[in-house]
């Protein structure tokens, strides 16, 4: 097989009408890697992937991958391949031959596209599955059948579409290991786009963290988690504190923050929430100041020293557990 490479975006532009969807973005995909593109609704998640992808004309800008502007291209010639969701297969045929769909209409013979149908079913294991219709199937099996369709015309780069959102929790969960094993195995890039922080945290080696049109962050999975350079990162990928202090804001893990007694901490607060979350309890306390900080408490230490509604209480922190925000 020949050398993954990487795929590039440069000051990529959608336009719709007077929308700006997508603002001049440039961002390099490293080859065999696994990606989020992440960001809340209508921040310009999924006109990015569709550009990549095809679906969509590019306003402004290119998309290089091996040395060659794809930007427009037909889908199929890009090297890259879209996962739909799994409503989107054909209903009347069966499993093989939705499989197979793409290398029907490339004009592939019958022996050889059922051969590489089987070994894409296999890959996704449904090889015994293969004469079913997709309403014979489960929501998980029937994603899977959606997967081993985009993966048959051996893409350099599989683009998915928030696809697990259909999908109950606990099938999301399974799917979600599926997906990181399928990536390991086939070495091939992944950009998979979701509005979910615990999604893109479990599954990307890259985290590219969009907000209105635009690349806010982007970087290692833990480096957007530890280390967000903005407010915006940081309140979006949640478990943070945001604070205003003499010196600038600063990001602080709620986890990294604790409780002392009134006026042994750095700054002294009200206590207006108290959350049991299993493995720990969420304080919340209003300070002087009036503003909200978390103090993410494991629940065994809370419960060796529990804390009341109203309670002042100190916050306590490392000086190099705050981390300095850009804006
Ligand atoms: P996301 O995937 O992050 O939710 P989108 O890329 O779908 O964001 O949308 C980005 C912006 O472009 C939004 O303001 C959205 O309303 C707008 N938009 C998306 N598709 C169209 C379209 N076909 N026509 C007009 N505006 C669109």
């Amino acid at each position: 097989m020949k050398q993954p490479s990487d795929l590039e975006l440069i000051a990529l532009t959608k336009r719709y009408g007077e929308t700006v969807a997508v603002a001049a973005i440039d961002h390099r995909f490293r080859a065999g890697r696994y990606a989020c593109l992440l960001g809340p609704s209508g921040c310009g998640k999924s006109s990015t992937l569709r550009m990549i992808a095809g679906h969509e004309e590019v306003s402004d800008g290119a998309i290089i991958l091996d040395n060659l502007d794809i930007a427009h291209l037909p889908p199929s010639r890009r090297g890259t391949a879209m996962m739909f969701q799994s409503y989107a297969l054909f209903p009347h045929l069966n499993v093989r031959d939705n499989v197979a769909f793409s290398l029907r209409m490339a004009g592939v013979s019958r022996p050889e596209r059922e051969k590489r149908a089987m070994e894409m079913l296999e890959l996704v294991e449904l090889q015994t599955m293969a004469n079913r219709r997709p309403d014979q199937l489960s929501g998980g099996q029937q994603q899977r059948v959606a997967l081993a369709r985009a993966l048959i015309t051996r893409p350099q780069v599989l683009l998915l579409d928030e696809p697990l959102s259909a999908l109950d929790p606990f099938l999301r969960i399974r799917m979600r290991a599926e997906l990181k094993r399928l990536q390991r195995e086939l070495g091939i890039s992944f950009i998979h786009v979701t509005h979910g922080q615990d999604e893109a945290l479990a599954l990307a080696d890259e985290i590219i963290v969009m907000n209105d049109a635009r690349i806010e962050q982007a970087g290692p999975a833990i480096e957007i988690f530890d280390r967000p350079r903005t407010a915006f990162v940081a309140r979006f990928m949640g478990g943070h504190n945001v604070i205003d202090l003499p010196r600038g804001s600063v990001a602080l893990r709620s986890d990294h923050t604790t409780l002392a007694s009134a006026g042994s901490g750095q700054v002294d607060g009200t206590i207006t929430a108290v959350e049991y979350q299993g493995t720990h309890v969420s304080v919340t306390a209003r300070t002087s100041g009036g503003q909200d900080m978390t103090a993410s408490v494991p629940a065994s230490a809370f419960f060796d020293s529990p804390r009341e509604l109203g309670e002042t209480v100190g916050l306590t922190w490392q000086e190099r557990d705050a981390h300095p925000l850009s804006a």
